[in-house]
């Protein structure tokens, strides 16, 4: 009996706990959104019900993704990026997607020391996510911190990811404007046909436009779109900037919130946000799936996969015997 009262009291205290953290997400508590950040990354269940919460409070973010090979200037376009929205009193969050491990066998994203200049600014907020490894991985972990960015009132939110094709993740399933970025000289004159990321952006931009070889490198882009043209929208704009001398950058800002009211107008905003909420969906329900399945590995199911270690039967025979063995709900 004492201990069904103190479980009781235990999920009250957590049940308060947690409406009073997404009370202070969703008043734009700084702490409060740091400390749901933290709980997304390191994964777990506790967490799950606050961001389901969180979800329904969003909806009023202009999320960006800005990607492109690591040195093409991204992180320093960004800050620019972001003291620009500023002027027109956005609250701007930033989120640097840092694939941790395995591609480069380091932190690629980790160098934020440029960012730094921006941190005394209270309505600039930026988190370094390292994602790989928590459950949800790379997509989960980003969509639920745009999410968490988007309820604390941030109406202008920039994912910096580097387009080096990470396969599980698209960075266009996670915002509404996608910004490509290249430069000259980094060894390969169109690096986003390198990357395989040409045809993901909404619009290019050419930066470190002050030197020489960027004339070129707008025009390998320009004439590569010419042939491929995008499967993003019709007319996709180059621009170019020069972080180094801001050249540029406030078309650039421009130029993406241009790209916004067009897609309103042309109801392809609903259409791609539609399917993005079915992708995201979709992947839950994998994520869902697999944890519980993994979870089912009873006796009768390691009887089954036996069959399989013997060649008596297929890995797929095994795979639907051992589905029809365990109930969902
Ligand atoms: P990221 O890896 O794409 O985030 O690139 P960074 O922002 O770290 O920039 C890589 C290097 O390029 C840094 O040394 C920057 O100072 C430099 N850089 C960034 N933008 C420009 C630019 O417009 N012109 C020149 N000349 N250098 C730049």
């Amino acid at each position: 009996m004492t201990n069904i009262v103190h479980q009781r009291h235990e999920k009250d205290s957590s049940q308060t706990e947690v409406i009073g953290l997404i009370e202070s997400v969703l008043a734009g508590n700084i702490r409060a959104v740091s400390q749901i950040l933290t709980r997304v990354e390191a994964g777990g269940e506790e967490i799950e019900e606050t961001l389901d919460r969180i979800y329904c409070k969003t909806g009023r973010a202009h999320v960006i993704g800005v990607t492109g090979v690591p040195g093409a200037g991204k992180s320093t376009l960004i800050a620019l990026l972001a003291s620009e929205f500023r002027k027109s009193h956005n609250k701007v969050g930033i989120i640097a997607v840092d694939p941790s491990s395995g591609l480069t066998g380091g932190a690629i994203l980790g160098d934020r020391v440029r960012m730094i200049s921006l941190t005394h600014d209270m309505g600039i907020y930026i988190r370094s996510m390292a994602t790989r490894g928590a459950m949800g991985g790379l997509a989960g972990t980003t969509h639920e911190a745009i999410d968490v960015l988007d309820a604390a009132g941030f109406t202008i939110i920039m994912v910096e990811t580097v387009g080096v094709g990470q396969d599980e993740f698209e960075i266009t399933d996670a915002v509404d404007t996608t910004v490509v970025v290249s430069a000259p000289g980094l060894g390969d004159d169109v690096q986003a046909i390198k990357a395989g990321i040409l045809e993901m952006a909404d619009i290019h931009v050419v930066n470190k436009a002050d030197k020489p070889e960027a004339n070129k490198t707008i025009q390998d882009i320009q004439s590569m779109l010419s042939i491929t043209g995008s499967r993003r929208r019709p007319y996709v704009p180059v621009l170019s900037t020069s972080a180094e001398t801001g050249m540029g950058i406030s078309e650039l800002a421009d130029a993406i919130i241009k790209h916004l009211s067009e897609l309103q107008e042309d109801g392809d905003g609903a259409i791609r946000y539609k399917l993005r909420c079915e992708r995201r969906i979709l992947r839950a329900a994998e994520e869902i799936i697999t944890k519980h399945i993994k979870s089912c590995l009873h006796e009768q199911a390691l009887n089954i996969f036996k069959q399989v270690y013997s060649r008596e039967k297929s890995p797929r025979a095994a795979a639907r015997e051992f589905l029809c063995t365990f109930k969902y709900k």
